[in-house]
């Protein structure tokens, strides 16, 4: 078996035994980059000399501290370029950002570095996270591991690619309004969005900042958890980053029926006309095996569904215009020059922000302006409050909330080109999470017939992230479906 297709829980086991070191962990992974990334297209940064450095600061800290059991001690990472790493290049796939190094570290990453882990590199984006294909990306598109044709989702595309062409066992990506989860769904693998505040969103360059949440990507729910526990917590450099005790997910499992006593709702309105039926039949299997474990289903519904997706397009492009002003060709990255401080404003955003940033300014403006401000925002917010409530109500009937991740399997490179709105509804069924705050997580759970991976999705309670993580590993540990590859060499 090649280094890169260990599990953590497998790479741990090697490494505590002194069977493999970090380094060599790292190399391998540096070595599958170098062979297919050509192809993929999944990173727009790869550190191999600070990767192998920071792996033999792993090997060292094992050999000469007790700390042989600290899970993500070695293992590498591979970051999306929305999340500042001192030290690496952040364009959060915009040309905006070409050349800004930032002079510090996410909290995230920088507890997830403590925990020794080893950065790769930087992944690639939609231009700062706007997106559901990768396309947006102003450095090209990432491909799909299943189908080099197709897009691997978004707009954590390259980092949910990497982990599915297992260039890096782990990743870390952004969540706005399904950016984790969809490409999670699309590439094959396990993505995790948090609850809002669980993860500090300090050094995560902001986009939508009410609903911005940093999620990972895994092979496996249970390399998840352990990514999600490490870089948890309260954060004094985010005001909205809660204090809440961080669980260490408990995984194991009892029995033939571990799900005995978990109520999983299923909601009326997630199965709607338009889903594609390969899509619906493997969810509504997923399901069936979820109660064969043990979990009581019960129909439940979100009524407020529907108005999930018009609410989050004001939202978010009003929070992105606030955030993206400060993108002036002064403060950051690459500067066009002008005769006055308007000229050089207006000629940098112009020339460096690509289509849809600058659509998304445009909605979020007008969204915010005087006279427009109650009808739109204004208005959006309160919707925002009924699908809040669905939620809440929903979490005194069931633990967790069962659906697919997107209505379609990964889609052709291209196929909405021109067309917003077809991409927008790509994100009908994780927009909510994000605007209730809730967590919600994306597993494997079939293949469509052109063998593109199929995503189921568990919402849950706020921070009722282990549950669902127990939940989906009760299912992996059953089923096969996470453990299939892509097949690239
Ligand atoms: N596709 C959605 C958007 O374009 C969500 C993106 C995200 O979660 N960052 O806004």
């Amino acid at each position: 078996m090649s280094l890169t297709d260990l599990t953590l829980t497998e790479a741990q086991t090697l490494l505590q035994k002194g069977q493999i070191s970090s380094r060599e962990l790292t190399q391998a992974h540096l070595e599958r980059i170098a062979a297919l990334d050509g192809a993929l297209h999944s990173f727009l940064h790869v550190d191999a000399e600070g990767a192998l450095a920071q792996a033999d600061g792993a090997d060292e800290r094992r050999r000469t501290n007790d700390e042989g059991r600290m899970s993500l001690l070695g293992i590498p990472l591979a970051v999306k370029d929305v999340l500042v790493v001192d030290g690496m290049p952040c364009t959060c796939g915009s040309k905006i950002l070409e050349g800004y190094r930032p002079p510090f570290t996410a909290t995230a990453v920088q507890k997830l570095q403590a925990a020794g882990m080893v950065i790769l590199g930087k992944t690639n984006t939609d231009e700062f996270a706007m997106g559901s294909s990768t396309e947006n990306s102003a450095y090209g598109v990432t491909h799909n591991p299943w189908d080099l044709k197709r897009v691997p989702g978004g707009s954590s595309g390259g980092s949910a690619a990497a982990v599915a062409a297992r260039l890096a066992p782990l990743a870390l990506g952004s969540d706005t309004g399904g950016s984790v989860r969809q490409p999670a769904s699309f590439c094959g693998v396990t993505g995790l969005k948090p609850t809002y505040g669980r993860v500090s969103r300090y050094g995560l360059v902001a986009y939508g900042s009410s609903l911005d949440s940093v999620g990972a990507f895994g092979r496996s729910a249970q390399d998840v958890a352990a990514v999600f526990s490490a870089m948890s917590g309260r954060d004094e450099l985010d005001a909205t980053s809660q204090d809440v005790p961080v669980p260490q997910v408990d995984l194991r499992l009892n029995g033939e029926r571990p799900l005995r006593g978990v109520r999983i709702g299923v909601p009326q309105e997630y199965f709607i006309e338009g889903i594609q039926a390969e899509v619906e039949s493997a969810v509504r299997e997923a399901i069936r095996q979820l109660e064969g474990l043990g979990a009581e289903i019960i129909p439940v519904s979100l009524p407020h569904t529907q108005y999930a997706l018009p609410v989050y397009y004001l939202i978010a492009p009003a929070e992105a215009s606030a955030n993206l002003a400060r993108f002036d060709g002064i403060r950051y990255g690459p500067r066009v020059t002008g005769n006055s401080m308007w000229d050089i404003f207006t000629k940098t955003r112009g020339e460096k922000f690509g289509d849809e940033a600058t659509r998304r300014i445009m909605l979020g403006t007008y969204a915010l302006s005087a006279g427009y401000y109650d009808a739109f925002y204004g208005q959006a917010q309160k919707v925002r409050t009924l699908i809040r409530r669905d939620f809440e109500q929903v979490f005194t009937q069931v633990d967790a909330v069962s659906c697919p991740v997107a209505p379609t399997t990964a889609f052709k490179i291209g196929a909405h080109g021109d067309d917003p709105l077809a991409m927008y509804l790509e994100d009908v069924f994780s927009l909510p999470a994000n605007l209730a705050g809730v967590p919600g997580l994306a597993f494997p759970v079939g293949f469509d017939a052109d063998g593109l991976p199929v995503g189921m999705q568990l919402m849950g309670p706020h921070f009722g992230e282990a549950g669902l993580l127990r939940t989906a590993h009760a299912y992996q540990q059953a089923t096969d479906w996470h453990l299939r590859k892509a097949d690239i060499r």
